[in-house]
C-alpha cells in the first residue's frame, strides 16, 4: 500500500481523541502496548473475512451484538458468559430459521472507547471532561473520574485479553455443544414467551441431531465448538496503531488488537485520520452509515478503503432510525450498485432510534427497532440486494434500558434495572425478539 503507514492516521485530522495531561506518560504506554502480543491471528481475521464474503451474497448471516461500551468491572465470569449465551440462543434461532450459517461476532473484548457528542458534561453548572469508555476515563461525574489517564489502555489491553482467552476457552469446546444447550440457560427467563418458543425449537433440533448421529452424518467435533470473532469501534487510534503488526504467514498490516474493527457515524470523515488508518490494513472493515452519508461520499469511501473490490472487506452497518431508513437507504443502495463494490449490508436498529426521556434517560423504542429491521429487509428485498446482518447492543443481563418488547416495559420501568454507562441495551427477550422476527420474516 502506498504512502501508508500504522502511524500515517497522525497527518490527518483526528476526531474524538482525548486530551491526555502528561504526554510521556502516555507514549510511555503506546510504547508499552506495542511490545505485547497480538490477540488475534491473520489466519483467523482472513477465515472471518471470507465468511463475511458469503454473507455479501446472502449464503451466510452475520449476527453482531454485545454492550454499547464494555466496562472494566464487567470483565467477569458472569457478564462474559451471559453475553456469550444470549448470543449463541439468538444464533441457533437464526440458523434454524435462515437456513445458513450464522456468524458470531461480539462487541466485546476491546469495545472500551466511545465517541461523545460533546467534550464536557455540564451538571448543576459543574463542567467534566465527557465519558469516553474506560479505556480513556471513568463514567462517575467527579473530577478525579472523569481524568483521562493513559494507564488506562493497558488496563484495556489486559481485559480485552483475559476477556477473549476465557471466551475461547468456552468456544472452542463443551460450552458451545450443539448437544448441551442447556449450558445456555439463563435462569431468569424460564417463564418468558419467547422461552417456550426457543425450548420447543431447541428441542427439534435436539432430535434433528439424534437422527443424524443415527445416520452418522456429522462428527460430533463439528458439533462441540463454533467460531466465535471480536469486534469493537476503531476509535482510540494510538491503540489501534499499537496493535497492528504484520501477521505471521500472511503480507501486509493486520490490527491483531481485534478481528473486525469498525469506524462510528462521526469519524468517517473522508480525509480523517480513521478511514487513513483503516485503508491500510487488512481487516475486514465495518462503517457505520447514517443520515448524512451521500451516495457520491459512500462511493468514494468504499473507492479509498477498498480499491480493489475484495469481497468480505467491506461491511455497512446502516443506522438511519425507523424515520429515515425509506429515504436513506435506497439512494445508497444505488450508489453501491453503480459502483460495482461487493459489500455486506448490515442493519444496526438501535442507534438512529435513541431517545432521552423528560427524566433525561436515553432509551430506545422497541417497535421502531423492530420497524427499522423489517424495513431494512423489505428495501433491500425490492432493490435486488440483501440484509447479510445484524448489529445490536444487547446483554445477557435482565436489564431495563429499551422501552417495549414481550415483556412490556414502559418508561416508569427504566429506573428498575438501567446498568449501562452509554446507550440503552436489548435485555434478552428483546433481543430473543429479533431474532425469532428475522427468523419468521425469512419463512415468510
Ligand atoms: C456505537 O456503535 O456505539 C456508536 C457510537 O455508533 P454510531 O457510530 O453508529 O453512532
Ligand atoms: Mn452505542
Amino acid at each position: 500500500m502506498s504512502d501508508w503507514e500504522p502511524t500515517s492516521w497522525k497527518s490527518k485530522p483526528t476526531l474524538q481523541q482525548p486530551t491526555y495531561g502528561d504526554s510521556a506518560a502516555f507514549d510511555e504506554v503506546v510504547q508499552r502496548l506495542g511490545e505485547r502480543p497480538p490477540l488475534v491471528t491473520g489466519w483467523e481475521v482472513e477465515r472471518l473475512k471470507t465468511q463475511l464474503a458469503l454473507a455479501a451474497n446472502g449464503d451466510a448471516f452475520l449476527l453482531q451484538g454485545g454492550d454499547c461500551s464494555e466496562s472494566f468491572d464487567a470483565c467477569r465470569a458472569d457478564p462474559i458468559e451471559k453475553k456469550l449465551k444470549v448470543l449463541l440462543q439468538m444464533s441457533l434461532v437464526l440458523v434454524y430459521g435462515l437456513k445458513k450459517p450464522i456468524i458470531r461476532v461480539g462487541r466485546i473484548a476491546g469495545q472500551y472507547a466511545k465517541p461523545r457528542s460533546n467534550d464536557l458534561e455540564i451538571r448543576d453548572g459543574v463542567s467534566l471532561p465527557s465519558y469516553r469508555g474506560d479505556c480513556v476515563n471513568r463514567s462517575p461525574f467527579t473530577s478525579e473520574d472523569r481524568q483521562p489517564r493513559p494507564e488506562n489502555l493497558l488496563t484495556a489491553y489486559d481485559r480485552s485479553a483475559q476477556t477473549l482467552n476465557y471466551l475461547r476457552a468456552l468456544t472452542e469446546g463443551g460450552f458451545a455443544d450443539l448437544k448441551h444447550p442447556e449450558n445456555w440457560e439463563l435462569d431468569f427467563v424460564t417463564l418468558s414467551s419467547r422461552s417456550d418458543e426457543y425450548h420447543q425449537m431447541v428441542r427439534g433440533i435436539g432430535d434433528s441431531l439424534n437422527f443424524l448421529d443415527v445416520l452418522g452424518g456429522v462428527t460430533r467435533a463439528e458439533l462441540s465448538r463454533v467460531d466465535f470473532y471480536t469486534s469493537h469501534e476503531a476509535l482510540l487510534l494510538a491503540y489501534e496503531a499499537s496493535l497492528t503488526r504484520r501477521a505471521i504467514g500472511r503480507s501486509g498490516w493486520y490490527n491483531l488488537g481485534t478481528h473486525f474493527p469498525w469506524i462510528g457515524d462521526r469519524t468517517r470523515a473522508i480525509d480523517g485520520a480513521h478511514i487513513e488508518y483503516c485503508r491500510g490494513i487488512k481487516n475486514p472493515i465495518g462503517v457505520k452509515v447514517g443520515p448524512s452519508m451521500t451516495p457520491d461520499g459512500l462511493r468514494e469511501l468504499l473507492e479509498v478503503l477498498n480499491p480493489d473490490r475484495e469481497a468480505g472487506r467491506m461491511t455497512l452497518i446502516c443506522r438511519f432510525g425507523a424515520s429515515q431508513i425509506q429515504s436513506s437507504l435506497p439512494p445508497l443502495i444505488a450508489a453501491v450498485q453503480s459502483s460495482k463494490q461487493p459489500v455486506l449490508w448490515s442493519v444496526d436498529p438501535m442507534h438512529g432510534n435513541t431517545i432521552t426521556t423528560a427524566e433525561g434517560i436515553k432509551t430506545r423504542h422497541f417497535d421502531q427497532i423492530l420497524d427499522e429491521v423489517r424495513d431494512s429487509f423489505a428495501i433491500h428485498a425490492q432493490h435486488g440486494t440483501v440484509v447479510g446482518g445484524i448489529h445490536l447492543e444487547l446483554t445477557g443481563n435482565n436489564v431495563t434500558e429499551c422501552i417495549g418488547g414481550a415483556g412490556g416495559l414502559s418508561s416508569t420501568d427504566l429506573a428498575t434495572a438501567y446498568e449501562s454507562n452509554v446507550d440503552p441495551r436489548l435485555n434478552y427477550e428483546q433481543a430473543m425478539e429479533i431474532a425469532f422476527q428475522i427468523a419468521g420474516q425469512a419463512r415468510g
